[in-house]
């Protein structure tokens, strides 16, 4: 007979390590099951702005390869210019080791962890569901959160997060010498003038440079050409790379299912990632929570487990929309008036003031988009035509 949990969590970065913390911490008999051995690669710039670190109940500073507080703006190497937050905006993390950070609290909290467990087959029973992995495994549970990334399989076997919008990402990390590692400290370098959206980025970290790019879908193909210009235009062309990957990110912009009775789906599996800046660690925190919540409120038979797709809508979908309706007002302006749209970007403090304050948590998209009158009304119009 397969053993019985209240809850499997399947996927274990920090959408999955979080929901599993806290039912653990709370008293339910929890799995975590991921097909990976840990600490894992995943591609990710590891940019960790201020206000995720807040999310987590234990300090993130073992795992902090450097804060950063200025941000270098460039389009195409052109109209360069640094904004300084005054006080770091963000944290920068290798998520092998962050992951692991997340996955060592899931674990002391009381969550049985099983590595190199892919699940295979979900069979959906009553009074539970059964999981199967790809190693003969099998085990059941009342609730199945699916924290299995963008590609969610879980998600596919359940028929949830089907049809959400997705653009794709590229990431190297390189070996760069010493002064350059060392020049790069304390910022973040972002290069605009990517069409019609998109950007790539350098993040310092201890050992490497994280350089990236983010582009929509139907430029995949070209990421890995355009970040050996970007590596060039930065005159690191010649420097070691350790590490090449590419991933999708999902998005859910509207009333996408990402709930039935038994699965619920958070982090990248639900698409719970900003449009604006394609970040999506932070929602994948603050889902795993939500979704804690939902699955302890349904073993009590409290609500429903269904209940959980409402609380996403009302706790983390207006500040996705909020980002969805900035970055196609930015890149929208950025595409057709660069160097105008880089100057008054420049000269206004706003702009990325209201950033950095995002970043840090003292403000959230949607107060932002809030403040400035007709953005909403002129953004909703662009996006009813427009692809971001
Ligand atoms: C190139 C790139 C750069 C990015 N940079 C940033 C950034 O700087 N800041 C930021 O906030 N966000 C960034 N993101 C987004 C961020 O990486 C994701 O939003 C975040 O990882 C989502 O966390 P998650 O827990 O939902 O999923 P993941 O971190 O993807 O974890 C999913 C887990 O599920 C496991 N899994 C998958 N299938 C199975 C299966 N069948 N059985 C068992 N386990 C399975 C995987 O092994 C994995 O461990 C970036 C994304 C990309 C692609």
């Amino acid at each position: 007979m397969a053993p019985q949990f209240d809850v499997i969590v399947v996927g274990a970065g920090p959408a999955g390590s979080t929901a599993a913390r806290e039912l653990a911490a709370s008293g339910a008999r929890v799995l975590l099951l991921d097909r990976a051995a840990f600490p894992r690669y995943k591609a990710c710039g590891g940019g960790i702005p201020r206000r995720t670190a807040r999310l987590l109940p234990f300090p993130i500073d073992p795992v902090v390869e450097d804060q950063v507080s200025l941000l270098d703006i460039a389009w195409r190497g052109r109209y360069r210019f640094v904004r300084d937050s005054g006080e770091p905006f963000a944290a920068m993390v290798m998520r092998e080791r962050f992951d692991a950070l997340l996955l060592d609290h899931a674990g002391r909290a009381g969550a049985e962890f099983r590595p190199g467990s892919a699940v295979r087959s979900l069979e959906i029973g009553q009074p539970s569901a059964l999981v199967r992995t790809e190693d003969g495994f099998a085990a059941s549970a009342a609730c199945i959160v699916a924290a299995d990334g963008a590609h969610s399989p879980v998600g596919r076997m359940a028929g949830l997060g089907q049809d959400l919008a997705e653009c794709a990402a590229y990431e190297v990390e390189v070996r760069a010498p010493g002064p350059r590692l060392r020049a790069a400290r304390g910022t973040a370098f972002i290069e605009l003038g990517y069409r019609p959206w998109g950007y790539a980025w350098l993040f310092p970290k201890a050992e490497v440079l994280s350089i990236g790019i983010v582009l929509p879908p139907g430029q995949a193909g070209t990421m890995k050409q355009r970040v050996g210009a970007y590596l060039r235009r930065l005159g690191l062309d010649t420097a070691a790379v350790a590490i090449a990957r590419g991933h999708k990110i999902r998005f859910r912009r509207g009333g996408e299912r990402i709930a039935s009775d038994r699965v619920i789906l958070a982090g990248d599996a639900a698409g719970l990632a900003d449009e604006f800046t394609q970040e999506g660690i932070s929602y994948a925190i603050e889902s795993g929570r939500i979704a804690a919540r939902a699955v302890l409120r349904a073993l009590a038979g409290a609500a429903p487990l269904t209940a959980y797709q409402h609380s996403i809508d009302r706790e983390v979908m207006p500040e996705l929309r909020a980002a969805r309706l900035i970055a196609s007002m930015f890149y929208g302006m950025l595409g057709r008036f660069p160097a105008p749209w880089m100057q008054a970007t420049r000269a206004l403090p706003y702009l990325w003031d209201a950033f950095f304050a995002v970043q840090r948590g003292e403000s959230t998209y949607a107060r932002e988009v809030s403040r400035v009158p007709l953005l909403p009304a002129l953004a909703a119009h662009r996006l009813a035509r427009a692809d971001v």
